[in-house]
């Protein structure tokens, strides 16, 4: 038997910006491109660097 609960799939996902990483260079990176997207107007590429932030792996779970 089985029981088929998929989750509807959210395209759209929520507008929080993920935090960089203290201390973390790439993350760093990345924030400040998604100011100069955001400035310049083009919120989708800030999306992707805050995605980008989001998975972006720390050894040892540093925060
Ligand atoms: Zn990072």
């Amino acid at each position: 038997m089985k029981t088929t609960m998929d989750p509807p799939i959210t395209l759209e996902l929520p507008l929080s910006e993920p935090a960089p990483v203290p201390g973390c260079g790439v993350c760093g990176a990345l924030a400040r491109q998604r100011a100069d997207y955001t400035a310049a107007g083009n919120p989708s590429r800030a999306t992707d660097c805050g995605v980008e932030i989001r998975n972006h792996p720390h050894e040892g779970g540093a925060r």
